[in-house]
C-alpha cells in the first residue's frame, strides 16, 4: 500500500560487534582459557543472534506519529484507497478458535513496541491512525450515529488498551468542545418547586 512508503527504516548501528582476541588467550593458558573462549563464544553469539533479530518495519511500532500526520493522512488519497469512506473496523474480522468469539477482545496486540499478534486490531494494524483527542475524524467513526454512544469493541473489534484510549480521548473531545453530543431534553414540572405568585392568578383569570 502507498502508505508503506511513508515508513522509515530503523537502522541497527548500535550492534557492531567487536572481534575478541580469542587466539591470543588460547595460546596462553588452554585450560583456563577454555573457559573463557567458551563464554567469549556464547557471548559473540548472542551478540550475533541480537543482529539476526532486526526489527521488522512493518511490525515495528517504536516510533512516535504524531497527531497531525495522523490527520492529513486521514484525509489523504492513501488513506481513501485502503478504507475507502467506511470506517476503519469495517472490514476487519477478529481470527477465533471455535464458532463463538470470546467475549473480549485481546489486551493488546503491541508488545515491546512490536507488533505481537497475526491480526493486529484496526487501530493497531496501521501505525498512522493516532487515537487522540485532536483527531476527530478518527473518533468520529467509533461514535454511534444513533445514540452518540462509543460502539463496543465487539463491534470495532479494537483491542482493550485501543478501547481505553479511546474512551479517554473522546471525553477529552467533548471537554474540549470538539465533538458534539446530545444530553436528553427533561421537562420540568415548577409548580412542583415553585408557588405561583398572586400576579400569576391575575393574567390566568
Ligand atoms: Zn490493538
Amino acid at each position: 500500500m502507498f502508505r508503506r512508503l511513508l515508513c522509515t527504516f530503523n537502522t541497527l548501528s548500535s550492534h557492531t560487534a567487536t572481534p575478541t582476541p580469542l587466539l591470543r588467550i588460547i595460546d596462553a593458558n588452554p585450560v583456563r582459557c577454555s573457559l573463557v573462549t567458551s563464554t567469549r563464544l556464547r557471548c559473540k553469539a548472542s551478540e550475533e543472534g541480537e543482529v539476526q533479530e532486526e526489527r521488522d518495519p512493518t511490525k515495528d511500532r517504536s516510533r512516535v506519529i504524531p497527531v497531525e500526520t495522523s490527520m492529513k493522512y486521514i484525509k489523504s488519497e492513501a488513506y481513501h484507497t485502503t478504507y475507502g469512506s467506511d470506517p476503519v473496523w469495517k472490514i476487519y474480522r477478529r481470527n477465533f478458535k471455535g464458532a463463538f468469539p470470546p467475549r473480549k477482545t485481546r489486551k493488546t496486540c503491541i508488545r515491546a513496541k512490536m507488533i505481537a499478534t497475526g491480526n493486529p486490531c484496526p487501530i493497531c494494524r496501521d501505525e498512522y491512525l493516532v487515537l487522540d483527542y485532536r483527531n476527530v475524524d478518527l473518533l468520529k467513526q467509533f461514535i454511534s450515529e444513533h445514540n452518540g454512544a462509543i460502539l463496543s469493541y465487539s463491534m470495532t473489534n479494537i483491542c482493550q488498551r485501543r478501547h481505553k484510549e479511546l474512551q479517554v480521548a473522546v471525553l477529552k473531545a467533548r471537554d474540549y468542545g470538539l465533538l458534539t453530543y446530545d444530553v436528553p431534553f427533561r421537562e420540568y414540572e415548577y409548580s412542583e418547586y415553585y408557588t405561583p405568585s398572586k400576579n400569576d392568578n391575575k393574567l390566568t383569570t
